[in-house]
């Protein structure tokens, strides 16, 4: 960081102390990970340099031969990680490539069923706040209030009465496996569209171990930086069929230029999720997750649907009678990071909610393993169960302190790092 620490004191300044926050304690955001040394220094390049509109082979702009191969290994790792017909690295972010789906395939004011944000789904599935349930007309499924699973049966009979263009799969706090399969199903009944948003689950499918969307759905959507851990971004994949459309909508549909850098990162991630070690690292997070959710359950928290699947685990804090959000800030005062989350069915308000949301990526990523999982998921239970104690506080900054020690983030000497 010496050339910012030299230029702008402020910035190097924070980034500093984001790294020592990263660096010094439990990160739990089921969103978030931590990319390689090889990634960051991609997106740290002098391919931030270049603009290069359009595709590679036909951009808007001279010298863009070393970019072009940048944005063909990318695509090409892609489209072989999950076995896609096509794909689009272009999509500056999950939202930016949902909308581009959306222009790609609907027409304003089409009916779109998909997942009630409330029960997992996300913004761009619907919400009215976002641009996604003002242009269209979304209507949503849920989850069984008692199973806390995806209720199929309304998912049929809102499709059937309905008639929708299209059905959105996939979410950002479903903590079980989805059936694209059935989800197919259900779309060919009423002659609907399939999209997945498979942004979440993403490295778990690259891995094999979640059943894969793309021979289900017309269109699937991702973002790059979650259990996929690429740089912060998102694309697209598709059949054959859809590749004019989508590459249309996302340039000159709702994006200019692409961030090239970005781009190289993704290729980076793209060629490291190919490799045999990264399925290890899945099974890890997999574990983790079920180690974590099992330890949280096993000291009387109760959890939506009752454990998980994947990487993520939502819990109902009305039983130990805290809010999400008070909740949120009880862990991050003991360095332990993660979010509140709205429950199904929840009465308070998205700001507040009534419970928060786990998720295993990216400390398994720093290396820990079901021990320190249990451990970690122990000092939750401790701290929901002592919120006004202080002695109990000082104890898991202590626990967080010895466990981040062992287990280092980022060698001293990177360039990012010192
Ligand atoms: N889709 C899903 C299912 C997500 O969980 C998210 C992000 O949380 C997105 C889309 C949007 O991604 P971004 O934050 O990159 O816009």
């Amino acid at each position: 960081l010496k050339h910012i620490e030299s230029q702008d004191k402020t910035v190097a300044t924070a980034a500093r102390h984001e790294l020592a926050r990263q660096r010094d304690t439990i990160e739990l955001i089921a969103s978030e990970n931590f990319v390689s040394q090889a990634v960051m220094e991609a997106t740290a390049s002098v391919l931030t340099n270049k603009y290069a509109e359009g595709y590679s082979g036909r951009r808007y702009y001279g010298g863009c031969e070393h970019v072009d191969t940048v944005e063909d290994i990318a695509n090409d790792r892609l489209k072989q990680l999950f076995g896609a017909e096509h794909a689009n690295v272009q999509p500056h972010s999950g939202s930016q490539a949902n909308m581009a789906v959306y222009l790609a395939s609907v027409e304003i004011g089409d009916t779109i069923l998909g997942m009630n944000l409330a029960h997992g789904g996300h913004l761009t599935h619907g919400s009215l706040v976002n641009f996604s349930g003002r242009f269209y007309h979304f209507v949503s499924y849920g989850v069984d209030p008692e199973t806390g699973l995806i209720d199929f049966d309304e998912v049929r009979k809102l499709a059937h009465k309905h008639r929708p263009r299209m059905i959105v799969a996939g979410g950002s706090a479903y903590p079980r496996r989805i059936d694209f399969e059935l989800f197919a199903q259900i779309a060919s009944e009423v002659g609907a569209l399939l999209f997945v948003d498979m942004a979440h689950i993403a490295g778990i499918v690259a891995a094999g171990l979640h059943s894969n969307p793309i021979p289900h759905a017309h269109i699937v959507s991702t973002t790059t930086h979650k259990t996929l851990r690429g740089p912060r971004g998102g694309a697209i994949l598709c059949k054959e069929s859809w590749a004019r459309a989508i590459d249309k909508a996302v340039f000159p549909g709702t994006q200019g230029g692409p961030f090239m850098h970005i781009i190289a990162g993704k290729a980076v991630a793209f060629g490291e999720a190919m490799q045999s070690d990264f399925t290890v690292y899945m099974r890890n997070v997999l574990n983790n997750a079920k180690v974590m959710a099992e330890t949280l359950r096993n000291e009387g928290l109760s959890l939506v649907s009752g454990g998980t699947d994947n990487h993520l685990i939502l819990v109902d804090l009305r039983s130990v009678g805290l809010t999400g959000k008070d909740a949120q800030m009880m862990l991050d005062e003991a360095g332990i990071t993660a979010n509140k989350n709205s429950i199904p069915h929840d009465t308070a308000s998205p700001l507040v909610t009534s419970g928060i949301r786990f998720g295993t990526p990216a400390m398994t990523t720093r290396g820990l393993g079901a021990g320190e999982m249990k451990e970690i998921a122990e000092l939750i239970a401790l701290a929901f169960k002592n919120p006004a104690n202080t002695k109990v506080k000082e104890h898991i900054s202590g626990c967080v302190r010895e466990i981040t020690s062992r287990f280092p983030l980022y060698e001293a000497g990177a360039s990012f790092t010192s």
